[in-house]
């Protein structure tokens, strides 16, 4: 293993990114002995492992929906704190993804890498904002990486949201919202925008609040949808799962309006598959800016890039004079778009 050959020390097997000085995954996505995980999203926390390395919003988001984060015993580790295993030295730094997300930041014999993890530069009252960690290797995410994606400013896209409800008030506006991240995020935006009505949930949502409000995150007066009356729903903002929005579940409410809240609504084709009528461009990962920014405020000159669109991003990455490399890992999905 040479320091300088990242590729001899940080390698792909076949259950992930592994760090071998340190002898752990890093979001692997199948079980592992040692794993550090970046956040609670399904395709990066997965069940099995029998030793968890997280912070502790990320250990209390996957005891919700996992149960027991690890098999054998997790540890937490806060942000900023630098810890060593094996040979290396880990810190966790916040990625503005989600609540208790982080990137990796591993030192070993005079040489950085961070891994990403997903991560965004938008403000969001839920998170920590991302912070740029200067680095020789930076594994970065692609979900969002086309020129054509700019994500804008998902204030505006609340503003819409509450102006639809001042003109259709006769109507249950139904949202469609991934149940970690992107749920607690419109809630608490909405909340900045000054709404303070109750915000009906969907069932399967529920948990994930209930561990942001635990973490200091105020989501306001929150009502379960289930057993509402239908007429208090009313001209109501209801949230739900991205597959509730438009099956028998969101057709109990009120004259409901679809409306969903995803960087994917930027593309009006998925927005009209999906029977959308108020599409809302609210997004938790980096668009083409965000990313080709991150990349060189970090000042890395090698770059692994995953999780996407790979070969827009590589041919910028190799263009500005960088090594790049598409690391292809299996098992990521589209849980938190
Ligand atoms: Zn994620
Ligand atoms: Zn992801």
């Amino acid at each position: 293993m040479k320091a300088d050959q990242f590729d001899s020390w940080l390698t792909v097997d076949a259950r992930g990114l592994y760090c071998r000085p340190g002898d752990f995954h890093i979001d692997p996505h199948a079980a592992v002995p040692r794993a550090v995980i970046t956040h609670a999203h399904s395709d990066h926390a997965r069940p099995g492992h029998e030793h968890v390395l997280a912070t502790p919003e990320t250990l209390a988001l996957m005891t919700a929906r996992l149960g027991a984060p690890a098999s054998a015993g997790s540890q937490s580790l806060a942000y900023g704190e630098a810890i060593t295993v094996g040979e290396v030295t880990l810190r966790l730094v916040p990625a503005g993804h989600v609540l208790g997300s982080a990137q990796v930041v591993i030192e070993w014999k005079g040489r950085r890498a961070v891994i990403s993890g997903d991560y965004k530069r938008a403000a969001d009252p839920t998170t920590a904002p991302y912070e740029v960690v200067p680095c020789d290797l930076f594994v970065t995410e692609a979900t969002f990486a086309l020129p054509v994606f700019s994500h804008g400013d998902a204030k505006g896209e609340v503003s819409k949201l509450l102006k639809s409800l001042r003109q259709f008030p006769e109507r249950a506006h139904v949202v469609g919202v991934y149940g970690l991240g992107k749920c607690q995020r419109l809630i608490a935006m909405l909340r900045e925008a000054g709404f303070a009505e109750p915000i009906y949930l969907h069932g399967a949502l529920a948990s994930c609040c209930e561990v942001y409000e635990r973490c200091g995150v105020s989501l306001g007066t929150l009502k379960a949808a289930t057993g509402a009356p239908r007429e208090e729903m009313r001209g109501a903002i209801v949230l739900a799962p991205p597959t509730a929005i438009s099956d028998r579940w969101s057709r109990r409410l009120p004259d409901a309006l679809t409306a969903f809240a995803s960087g994917w609504m930027r593309v009006r084709t998925r927005a009209r598959q999906r029977g959308v009528e108020l599409p809302l461009v609210i997004s938790d990962h980096a668009d083409w800016g965000e990313l080709t920014r991150t990349i060189e405020e970090t000042g890395a000159e090698e770059i692994w890039v995953t999780h996407g669109r790979e070969d827009a991003l590589l041919y910028h990455i190799q263009s500005t004079g960088r090594r790049g490399r598409s690391l292809a890992l299996i098992g990521r999905e589209d849980e938190d778009q």
